[in-house]
């Protein structure tokens, strides 16, 4: 099974995605924190991301393409959940080209559904560890030292994306270019909204619901 987890940043995606790998097992592949990872080791990559990413802007596709492909062609056999790619329709297209060349297709493509208010106070409140990437929030879940991840006891910082204009940016970027991937993928069959509210467990379930 191949799943696109797609929607605006602060609607769940990388919770969810942790929940999937968890207890389906699923192999994540989030754009994203291969992009920070990037950075953290001061790549090539990593340098020439940073500068859309600390913006909020998008990554151009040949960058995130390019990266992807490397990846796609490792993966053998396993059920994947890509959190954050897609991001546009020309890397939605070019995914399905290397997918078709791997044997493998878009099983469904799951659009989390968060109103803007919630989306603004998620990602104003989202603190990250830096170094096992765990993620909390400062009201609706904090770490119990503050500023201590529980897992690993890393450094719980807040995403410099995270903040201010950069998140008008991000939400930006998002209505642009991500949100028509909704009209690309109900075309193809393989659109599922599910309302992204509530508790996680319960946001997990209806994506559950719909992965028999
Ligand atoms: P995320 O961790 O998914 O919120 O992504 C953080 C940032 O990485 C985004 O704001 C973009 O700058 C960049 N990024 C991640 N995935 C993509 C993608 N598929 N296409 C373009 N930029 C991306």
């Amino acid at each position: 099974m191949n799943i696109v987890l797609f929607g605006p940043p602060g609607a769940g995606k990388g919770t969810q995605s942790a929940l999937l790998v968890e207890r389906l097992s699923m192999r994540h592949i989030s754009t994203g924190d291969l992009l920070r990872e990037e950075i953290k080791k001061s790549t090539r990559l990593g340098t020439e991301a940073k500068q859309y990413m600390d913006k909020g802007e998008l990554v151009p596709d040949l960058v995130i393409i390019g990266m992807v492909e490397g990846l796609l062609k490792e993966l053998g056999e396993r059920s994947i959940i890509l959190d954050g790619f897609p991001r546009t329709v020309p890397q939605a297209e070019s995914l399905e080209k290397m997918f078709a060349g791997l044997g493998r297709q878009i099983s469904k493509a799951i659009f989390l559904e968060v109103p803007r208010n919630l989306l603004l106070s998620r990602l104003t409140g989202r603190r990250v560890c830096s170094s096992c990437g765990s993620v909390y929030h400062v009201d609706d879940k904090p770490s119990k030292a503050a500023g201590v991840c529980d897992v690993c006891g890393g450094a719980v910082v807040q995403r410099k994306d995270d903040s201010g204009d950069v998140i008008e940016t991000r939400l930006e970027a998002y209505e642009k270019s991500t949100s028509p991937l909704r009209e690309y993928f109900l075309k193809k069959g393989k659109f599922i909204s599910i309302d992204g509210v509530g508790e996680t467990e319960a946001v997990f379930g209806r994506i559950q619901s719909q992965l028999v």
